[in-house]
């Protein structure tokens, strides 16, 4: 079964989810009971940080009054309609979109307590973009203005809100080269690695890490919460899809996360990932484990067609497809390593 570019330009199955912009649609509310509590998310984060050790205050002098000023600011007013609070400093606004199934919605990440940083506003359709604007307004009356939108990649189900949020708000849209150079919408800053927007405990670096895109960045905060857009995922999986992706550089970034040691991952699709060093080691392991599939078929196969079903036999064959684009992906790195040599459309051990 070939694979399919729906209207917005994604690699997807024929029959999945792939409606025009036109075309009405459910918006369905995100189950919010598979999320972890915002308890749960705070005794994890932030609440561990205002226990520091004696140590870890010497080494991290900034953390605990930032940690006890988004606590204070925790105990304020209940939420506008439609947006969640996740952690101090952390909420959010699920919107429905055109993605890879079995995710239907982009998470728009609400960063900041006094000036918002919104990270991804994806939905292509109105009725999505409005729910959003309406509860952003609602969040700006409470004395929390969106200041910048910042966006993670350059994929439709991540900037196509970007634009019409941009104009409704009048605040600019900031994302990485690479990224710029790939949208249609209107990038008015640039971001670098590790360049700072916003001040104190609204601060968020930018990490880059690609892999999974070109420019793709990460936005942290100083207290180990970290927007990861689509380098891990709550629900399904994270595509490196040969044309713009890179197997190695996708491994390498998954490193750079692990080394920041973050205590809450923010994903674009599904919950946020509470145990995020062993989130990023399993995936780094569930890739390599992939690689070594892959390795031993080459002893019997040599083909796209006829590896996938050796080293994907524990995938349904509905998704082999898409694991051929993976399976690509694999093979690119492997002929990177001088593991295996490329002839014609043939891979061969080296
Ligand atoms: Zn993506």
């Amino acid at each position: 079964m070939p694979l399919v570019r729906d209207a917005y330009g994604f690699l997807t199955l024929p029959g999945t989810f792939s409606a025009p912009a036109d075309l009405p649609h459910r918006v369905e509310a995100p189950s919010f009971d598979v999320w972890p509590t915002s308890a749960e998310v705070v005794e994890r984060t932030l609440l561990g940080d205002v226990e520091l050790s004696a140590e870890d205050a010497r080494a991290h002098p900034g953390i605990a009054p930032l940690a006890r000023a988004a606590l204070d600011a925790w105990a304020g007013t209940p939420e506008p309609a439609g947006v969640h609070r996740i952690a101090p400093g952390v909420r959010v606004v699920p919107v429905r979109t055109p993605t890879l199934p079995p995710a239907t919605q982009t998470n728009t990440w609400v960063l900041g307590e006094h000036e918002l940083s919104i990270v991804d506003p994806a939905s292509p359709w109105p009725d999505e973009q409005a729910r959003l604007l309406a509860a952003l307004r609602a969040l700006a009356r409470a004395g929390r203005p969106v200041v910048r939108i910042l966006l993670t990649h350059h994929h439709l189900d991540h900037v196509s809100g970007a634009e019409v949020l941009a104009s409704a708000l009048g605040v600019p849209v900031l994302a990485h080269p690479e990224t710029r150079a790939r949208v249609a919408v209107r990038v008015d800053e640039e971001l670098a690695p590790d360049a700072v927007v916003g001040q104190g405990i609204d601060a968020l670096r930018c990490v880059l890490t690609p892999g999974h895109a070109p420019g793709h960045l990460c936005f942290a905060r100083e207290n180990g919460v970290l927007a990861a857009g689509d380098m891990v995922a709550g629900v399904g999986t994270i595509l490196v899809d040969p044309d713009e992706g890179d197997m190695l550089e996708y491994l390498a970034s998954l490193e750079r996360l692990r080394a920041l040691a973050p205590a809450l991952l923010l994903p674009a699709h599904g919950p946020p990932i509470l145990r995020a060093e062993a989130k990023l080691a399993e995936y780094r392991a569930h890739r390599l484990m992939r690689e070594a599939r892959v390795v031993t078929a080459l002893a019997q196969a040599r083909t796209l067609d006829a590896l996938v079903p050796l080293a994907y036999a524990d995938t349904p064959a509905a998704v082999w497809p898409l694991a051929a684009r993976s399976l690509r992906a694999h093979l690119d790195k492997l002929v990177k390593d001088g593991r295996v040599r490329r002839v014609g459309d043939e891979w061969t051990l080296v």
